[in-house]
């Protein structure tokens, strides 16, 4: 069987994670910065090191079967490829910015007015679906000094913490998209079983990664209290302790309520609370 081959970003933003992501799903591989595509040793897969812009189409032509990229990315190349898993990193928004010293009000006081980006396509979608007509300068890179140079009246730019902007004397204005990076597949592969097996493997690393297994002691006493508080967990294990009348309990708890829960745990007795990373989950 011919190996399957899988785009992801040569270096930059996505990279790391990336490559971190395909290597917890257990695929054993050497991440030479230097070559083009390496073979994954354990798994049917090649992986192609490409420049992000290049995915979207790479994936849509079928040169790679899947590929690991940002949604700003492929909704700018309007590729026509298969949504198959959101990845919850490389996390930003696409925004509008002005000058601190603009009196742009709302949506409308962009009419007719020249916003400087390197996302054409994005930003004529926003701006036709909201009616308004501006005149849209692409442009490749350093999109936030335009401005300064008298270039536009505005920017559209991904924006993560807002420093850029500031540094260049501007403020956010209106999102136009968020964005994550997402394993896109080329037409027709979405069943294919290395790739079905692939994606085990992957939501597997991404329910792990929202998980954190947690094992506290508590009075016997209290042990109701405690299962009370943990719902969604069909059953927590509880094993006795050598001192009598005390039990260890061992649970999963997600991490958006880590903290919340964690308290109210204290609250109703638990001692000893040790909190562990999670590898992976398998249902
Ligand atoms: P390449 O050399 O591959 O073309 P690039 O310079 O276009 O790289 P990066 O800056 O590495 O791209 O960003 C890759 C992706 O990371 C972006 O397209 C976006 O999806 C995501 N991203 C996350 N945070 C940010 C951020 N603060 N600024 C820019 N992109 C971000
Ligand atoms: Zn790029």
């Amino acid at each position: 069987m011919k190996n399957l081959k899988i785009a992801i970003q040569k270096s930059g933003r996505l990279n790391e994670k990336s490559v971190q992501l395909l290597k917890n799903c257990g695929l054993s591989f050497e991440n030479y910065k230097s070559s083009l595509m390496t073979t994954v040793a354990n798994f049917a897969l090649e992986i192609l090191f490409l420049r992000d812009d290049d995915i979207p189409e790479y994936v849509q032509d079928g040169i790679a079967d899947l590929g690991i990229v940002g949604e700003n990315v492929i909704n700018e190349t309007e590729a026509d490829v298969t949504y198959l898993q959101r990845l919850g990193f490389g996390r930003c928004t696409l925004k509008i910015a002005i000058p601190n010293q603009s009196n742009a009000q709302e949506l409308r006081d962009l009419e007719g007015k020249a916003i400087a980006t390197s996302y054409p396509v994005i930003l004529k979608k926003f701006l036709d679906s909201n009616g308004i007509h501006a005149d849209i300068r692409t442009i490749s890179g350093s999109v936030e000094i335009s401005p300064g140079l008298g270039l536009s009246d505005a920017i559209c730019d991904i924006v993560s913490t807002g420093g850029t902007l500031r540094s260049n004397g501007l403020k956010p204005f209106a999102d136009v998209l968020s964005s994550e990076a997402i394993l896109i597949g080329r037409a027709g592969i979405a069943n294919d079983p290395i790739v079905l097996e692939l994606m085990q493997r992957i939501q597997s690393v991404l329910r792990a990664q929202e998980t954190k297994y947690v094992v506290l002691n508590v009075e016997r006493d209290n042990l109701d209290a405690i299962i009370r508080l943990l719902p969604g967990v069909k059953s927590p294990t509880v094993v006795p302790l050598a001192e009598e009348n005390w039990v260890a309990v061992h649970t999963a708890i997600a991490e958006q309520d880590f903290w919340d829960k964690i308290n109210k745990l204290k609250a109703a007795g638990a001692q000893g609370i040790i909190v562990m990373p999670v590898e992976k989950i398998i249902i």
